[in-house]
Parts: structure tokens; C-alpha cells; sequence
């Protein structure tokens, strides 16, 4: 039970698949709906919490909890954070960057729930989860292609083409402008998962702006006979602006590295409510940035690539690639192919595609379910509402052991010493990325304040607030040649 807890743990706990339910407080209801409650003693005191409390019941505060995370100054804001900051990644001799979540969440998270797991464990309690991906897999692959510039039609046929082994777990994200006219493109990508990326490749700072872009790529992609229910956004950029486009347009899902990356799924924290869209989280290394930094070797981003999928596999996460096909991948498809052959090899992989990876996260997110003690080392688990739509399993921790245990109806009853346990996996540290040093160019800045870029044609730009007419006229000095009006 959650008590007066910040929402950084309850963002945690979902993620984890412990069985969580948050008492009100104010009125109180829900407070003896468990038999462990969680509170925060700056804002209750033991005392008032333990008059409220039924015999039976523990109070476990958890403001320590903040400091778990070495040089983070309180780790569940950390989790429900949404600012980016520049990151380095090393590959041999390789330095690359790119803007993701400032905090390396899931680091944070395991630490918390380590922590946490300790004092359920002292305090007489078991620690049973259901497990992050269906039975039996052990990890999940996801091949995610962004579709960005128009122009470079034969490379995207090319990347397509060298994709056909992963069409299985293959999600392609259009920016519908860019390939309105690509017939070809647009056959290719028929029994694909493909979703929108924005009418143009921008992330606005105006949530009507993002709005309208986003419908319109949406509906351009209906018009074509395909179902959106996703986004990312370009960029890996987000705002809650941009949350409230997507719940507004019905979409489920939607994934910038901007709030996280190489980690479970979440629905951020808006500051009043949990966002309705599922955020996804990628590993945010593309061929791109390799490429930027002057790397232009296909084996150099091939066992970059590859290190994630091991990482992954070892420890039981997910390895959701992306690439883009412009001038790029569609120039060393046998990159795609050296991934394929390597998935196709591996063992109780989940081979999924964003979406199908999205239902599955929302439907175990709706999962209600009560674990009561019957005795010495049993327990009861019960799951209101059985689907049987996936197969779930529950893990089960016992030191450093852990047991799998799927579930083949509502109810089961565990024996905790006839379960068979097998030693958890090490935790392996992946590549985490280095801060990089600050970039303080007033260009940068004028940049972000302007919200400015290039790929809106200039009528198309608002004209609400003079920052927008400045824009709009900065445009027009430096493009003059995009001033007309586009003709679709
Ligand atoms: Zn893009």
C-alpha cells in the first residue's frame, strides 16, 4: 500500500510488476488493503500512520530510498524526470553522443528496488513479481526503422528489402511528408508495423503545433490502409505538450529517449496524473551518431549494435534497435542482415513489434492481483478478472536465487521451498553513458529559445506570439527558396 509516497515509486513498483495498490490521502480508503505500507515519514509520522494501521500491518518508510543513487540527489524525482542532456557512449576508440534522459533510470530503479526488496525481505514479507515479458522469453527484440528524409527513396527499399528476415519484430516510423509520394516505399512497407512520425520531422515547443502535425501524419497514414497506434517522436524529443496530442489523437504508445532509454515501460509522471500513452523506451544508439563522430566502418556500429542484443540477453532486458535508412543503413545493409542472422539464433527471444509490444505492457499493467501467506512458506496468488490472452509468470526471489513460475489460471498456491530455483543473472553493467561537458554557445540557446528548425515550409509556420514571427522572418532571410507555399 502507498501512502503519501511520491509518485517515483509507485512509476518503479508498476514497472517492476509488484503488486501495488495507492491509499487516498485524505479520506484514507485503501490503507489496510496490505499488509505492507509504504509511506514517507516527512509527510506522516510514524506515529499517526501506526494509529491507523490494523494489527498485522508493517510501515516501511521510504524517504532513505531518496538516496540510494550515488551523486543523485533524490532518485524517485530522478525517475519521473523528463529533461535530456548530452551523453557519451565509448565503442573502442568510438565516442558518440546523443541527448537522452539525464538520469540512467533503470540503474536507479534496480538499486531502489534492491533496497526496497531488502526491507520487505527483514520485515517477514516474499518478493513476488510478475515478470516483464510473457512466458517463456527471456528477452525482447525490437527493429525499429525511422523513415526521415525524402530524397533517398532506393536506400529505404534497400533497408527494407535487407530487414525481410526481421519483418516479424520490424516497426517503421514515417514522416509522412518526407515519403507522401513514394509509391514503391509505401508497398514495401504493406503487413509492416508502421506508424507515424510526424507530418514533418520536428517536435514543436507549441502543443497546438504538435497537435496538428501529428494528425496529419495519423491521417495520412489511414488514408493509406494502415492503423495507427503509436508515435515517436523526432528526435527523441518529448513534452507533456506533446503527451497531450497523443493521448488526444487515441494513440497507446509512444517512445523518445528523451525520457529513458534501454528500460522497461512507463507512463511518465505529468505532475497531477500518470499520462495515458506507454512510453517505450529504445537503446538510443543509431548508426547516425557513429557516423557523425566520424566512424563510418560497418563493423564499428555492428558490434556496438550486437553489444546491446548480449547485454540484453544476459540480463534479461530489452534490445530495441534503431536506424535510419537515408544515407545510411540503406548504404551497409549487411548490418541488418549480421543483426538478423544473430536473433535468429538466440533462445526464448521475444521477436516483437512495437505495437504487440505495447498491448502486451498495457494489458499486464491492468492486471489486479493479491498474494496472501497460508502458512509456513505458502502463499496464495489471485488474480482478479483471468485473461489468458498471454501467458504470465511470477518470479519469485529468495536471496540470490530467483524461481519462474507460469501461471495457468487465476489461482495458484506456491510452496516456497518446492519451488525450483536458479541463481539470478549478475547484474552486468552495459555501456552506461557518460555525461558530456555542457554546451554553453549562445547559438545553442537563441537556438531553443526560437524552438527553431528548418523543415516546416515557411507559410506553414504559426504566427501566435512575436518569437513565432521572428522565426518566421529569420526563416525567410535564410531559406528564401522554401518561402512558397508546398504544394501538398
Ligand atoms: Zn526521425
Amino acid at each position: 500500500v502507498l501512502f503519501h509516497t511520491p509518485p517515483g515509486l509507485e512509476l518503479a513498483l508498476r514497472q517492476e510488476g509488484i503488486p501495488c495498490t495507492r491509499a487516498c490521502s485524505q479520506t484514507r480508503q485503501g490503507l489496510q488493503a496490505g499488509r505492507f505500507v509504504l509511506y514517507d515519514n516527512h509527510r506522516i509520522s510514524k506515529r499517526k500512520l501506526h494509529s491507523l494501521l490494523a494489527s498485522g500491518q508493517v510501515a516501511l518508510d521510504i524517504h532513505d530510498l531518496r538516496q540510494v543513487m550515488p551523486g543523485v540527489r533524490d532518485a524517485l524525482a530522478a525517475l519521473v524526470d523528463h529533461q535530456g542532456a548530452p551523453r557519451l557512449w565509448q565503442y573502442g576508440e568510438t565516442r558518440v553522443s546523443e541527448t537522452v534522459s539525464r538520469f540512467h533510470k533503470p540503474a536507479i530503479r534496480q538499486r531502489l528496488m534492491h533496497r526496497l526488496r531488502t526491507l520487505i525481505l527483514e520485515n517477514g514479507g516474499v518478493w513476488v513479481r510478475v515478470a516483464p515479458l510473457p512466458y517463456p522469453y527471456r528477452f525482447a527484440f525490437n527493429w525499429r526503422l525511422d523513415l526521415d528524409e525524402s530524397g533517398h527513396e532506393e536506400d529505404t527499399l534497400t533497408t527494407l528489402a535487407a530487414s525481410r528476415d526481421l519483418a516479424d519484430c520490424t516497426t517503421v516510423f514515417v514522416c509522412t511528408s518526407a515519403y507522401q509520394s513514394y509509391h514503391r516505399v509505401w508497398s514495401a512497407l504493406r503487413g509492416l508495423d508502421v506508424q507515424p512520425h510526424g507530418h514533418y520531422h520536428t517536435i514543436y515547443r507549441d502543443p497546438r503545433a504538435n497537435l496538428h502535425n501529428l494528425e496529419r501524419s495519423v491521417r495520412t497514414l489511414i488514408q493509406l490502409g494502415f492503423t495507427p497506434s503509436g508515435f515517436a517522436a523526432p528526435h527523441g524529443r518529448w513534452n507533456p505538450g506533446l503527451n497531450h496530442a497523443i493521448e488526444t489523437l487515441g494513440l497507446s504508445y509512444s517512445s523518445e529517449f528523451q525520457l529513458g532509454h534501454d528500460d522497461w515501460p512507463s507512463y511518465p509522471w505529468l505532475g497531477d496524473r500518470f499520462a495515458a500513452v506507454l512510453q517505450i523506451p529504445i537503446h538510443p544508439v543509431c548508426e547516425g551518431l557513429f557516423l557523425e563522430s566520424g566512424d563510418s566502418h560497418p563493423d564499428h556500429l555492428t558490434s556496438a549494435l550486437l553489444s546491446r542484443i548480449n547485454h540484453a540477453e544476459t540480463a534479461g532486458e530489452t534490445a530495441f534497435l534503431y536506424g535510419h535508412p537515408e544515407k545510411r543503413l540503406g548504404r551497409m545493409p549487411e548490418i541488418i542482415t549480421t543483426l538478423a542472422h544473430r536473433i535468429g539464433q538466440a533462445d526464448r527471444v521475444w521477436r516483437v513489434t512495437m505495437s504487440r509490444f505495447a498491448a502486451w505492457w498495457n494489458w499486464r499493467a491492468k492486471r489486479a492481483w493479491k498474494v496472501y501467506p497460508t502458512g509456513q512458506n505458502r502463499l496464495f496468488v489471485q488474480f482478479a478478472q483471468w485473461d489468458p490472452r498471454y501467458r504470465i509468470s511470477l518470479e519469485i526471489d529468495r536471496g540470490d536465487h530467483t524461481a519462474n513460475l507460469p501461471m495457468t489460471g487465476p489461482t495458484c498456491e506456491l510452496h516456497l521451498d518446492r519451488l525450483a530455483y536458479i541463481r539470478k543473472q549478475p547484474r552486468l553493467d552495459d555501456a552506461h553513458p557518460a555525461p558530456a561537458p555542457p554546451v554553453l554557445a549562445p547559438r545553442t540557446w537563441l537556438q531553443n529559445w526560437l524552438d527553431w528548425e528548418r523543415v516546416t515550409p515557411i507559410p506553414e509556420l504559426p504566427e501566435r506570439y512575436w518569437r513565432d514571427r521572428l522565426k518566421k522572418q529569420i526563416r525567410r532571410w535564410r531559406d528564401p527558396q522554401t518561402s512558397r507555399v508546398p504544394t501538398s
